[in-house]
């Protein structure tokens, strides 16, 4: 992926997201009072009206709710990846991630397939997390 892709502008309540991503780790605000998941980032809890939370890690796996793909025209930076993937991603703890899904060719994407993220280092200190599917072995018993 070019450096130059355009990067997000967090304000203060976003901005840690994007610092535990840098460390290739996936967290997200919960409620420290009802211990609800509030993503997208928000200073209060939408369920009891919280300010307090703490940044969790979750374990970054989930299914895809929903896709589409992403033809021209699209911003230069991206000129080289079309046609690419725009994935939706419920993770196991419930919140929505919107993302790509690597190593799946657009035709084979479906809802329901189940995925784990992964970090795509962009640049010095920044990174975006992506998923891939997950792979899964037979036990043999
Ligand atoms: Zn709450």
């Amino acid at each position: 992926m070019p450096a130059d892709v355009p990067r997000p502008v967090p304000g203060p309540v976003e901005a840690p997201f994007w610092e535990w991503c840098a460390r290739h780790e996936l967290r997200l605000p919960r409620c420290a009072d009802c211990a609800t998941f509030r993503f997208p980032p928000r200073p209060r809890c939408h369920v009891c009206r919280s300010a307090a939370y703490t940044w969790e890690p979750v374990a970054g796996t989930g299914t895809v709710a929903s896709y589409t793909v992403i033809s021209p025209p699209v911003l230069p930076a991206f000129a080289d990846r079309v046609p690419y993937n725009a994935v939706v991603v419920e993770l196991d703890e419930g919140p929505f991630l919107v993302s790509n899904l690597l190593d799946v060719a657009n035709e084979d994407l479906a809802t329901g397939m189940r995925v784990e993220v992964t970090f795509v280092d962009v640049a010095d200190g920044f990174a975006l997390h992506q998923f891939r599917p997950v792979v899964t072995t037979e036990a043999a018993t």
